[in-house]
């Protein structure tokens, strides 16, 4: 009997595990055929100066509209993607909407600076920058009007490549942004090497500065190191105007957050730029949000 009872535990917690692996394996099966057919979405986050109240760009953030479990996040399946060996795919079907999106908004009058994430393995390729180009090239975009985010952890592995291949893609004119600091190995060392122009400050620090002082000593102190090393920074992850006036009274250069807007799909980009500038989401020249 208990030899029977231990058995039917193991074979339920094999037909788990199995059931596990099984969905594991279908995502990315599903993955795999939406990046072939280009079934992923692009969606992008305003990033506004905080002395002026202007748009200073868009970051791209691919989301993956799923038959079955609806409009999936980046967080639910970017993770996937670099596991199953789908990320390099993924990252030029995004650079190359990203780009045809600047040219089709561009010809409505409206230039945007767009910035696009890229992983580890992107810069582990040393064909990354040409296939780049070679996107700029189709499509008629200009690079000097895109940047690429990565994090200091896609730094780690290889970083000679690494270096080599974010040398190359500035040489190209991508401007680069280190993304999510101070969740990394960050190396001051590392930093100084990197032809930076831009620091995002990770929303986890960001969310609660109001009311932790630890967390609003760790933002101060990045704040300052970014403009000793003449760069500009970027606060992520802003939710309300109390942390907004925060980050200016720190003379935090750019804020991106749920209290400025969401990632918005590109069709309602135009329309919100034009709300924006006439003061409806959050008015920079009063300091104060709109109800
Ligand atoms: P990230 O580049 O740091 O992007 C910021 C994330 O924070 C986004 O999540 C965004 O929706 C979310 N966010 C923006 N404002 C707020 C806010 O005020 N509060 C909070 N709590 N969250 C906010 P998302 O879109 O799920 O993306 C997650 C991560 O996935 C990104 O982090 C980025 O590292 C990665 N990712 C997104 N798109 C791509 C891509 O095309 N390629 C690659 N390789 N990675 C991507
Ligand atoms: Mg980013
Ligand atoms: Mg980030
Ligand atoms: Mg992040």
């Amino acid at each position: 009997y208990e030899a029977k009872r231990a058995g039917e535990t193991l074979a339920v917690y094999r037909a788990e595990h199995d059931q596990y692996t099984w969905q594991r394996l279908t995502l990315i099966g599903e993955l795999r055929q939406a990046i072939d057919k280009g079934r992923l979405d692009l969606h992008y986050q305003p990033k506004v100066d905080l002395a002026t109240g202007r748009v200073r760009g868009v970051e791209a953030l691919v989301r993956w509209p799923h038959e079955q479990k609806g409009l999936l996040y980046s967080d639910a399946f970017i993770p996937l993607a670099e596991q199953a060996g789908l990320i390099r795919p993924l990252t030029l079907w995004v650079f190359e909407h990203a780009v045809r999106q600047a040219t089709a908004w561009r010809h409505e009058g409206l230039v945007l600076t767009v910035s696009v994430n890229l992983s580890v393995k992107d810069l582990q390729d040393v064909d990354f920058p040409r296939k780049v180009e070679r996107i700029f090239h189709l499509e008629g975009g200009d690079p000097s009007r895109f940047m690429v985010e990565l994090t200091e952890g896609s730094m780690m592995l290889n970083p000679e490549r690494a270096l080599q291949v974010i040398s190359a893609l500035h040489r190209i004119g991508l401007r680069l942004a280190i993304d999510d600091f101070g969740t990394g190995y960050s190396s001051f060392a590392y930093l100084k090497q990197l032809p930076a122009s831009e620091i995002k400050i990770d929303k986890s620090f960001v969310r609660h500065m109001v009311e932790e002082e630890n967390d609003a000593a760790i933002v101060r102190s990045t704040i300052d190191l970014a403009h000793n090393l003449d760069l500009r920074v970027v606060a992520e992850g802003v939710e309300n105007v109390a942390t907004l006036e925060a980050l200016r009274r720190l003379r935090c250069d750019m804020v991106q957050g749920f209290v400025v807007s969401p990632p918005l799909p590109a069709a309602e980009i135009p329309g919100w730029m034009r709300r924006f500038s006439l003061g409806g989401t959050w008015d920079a020249r009063e300091g104060t949000a709109a109800p």
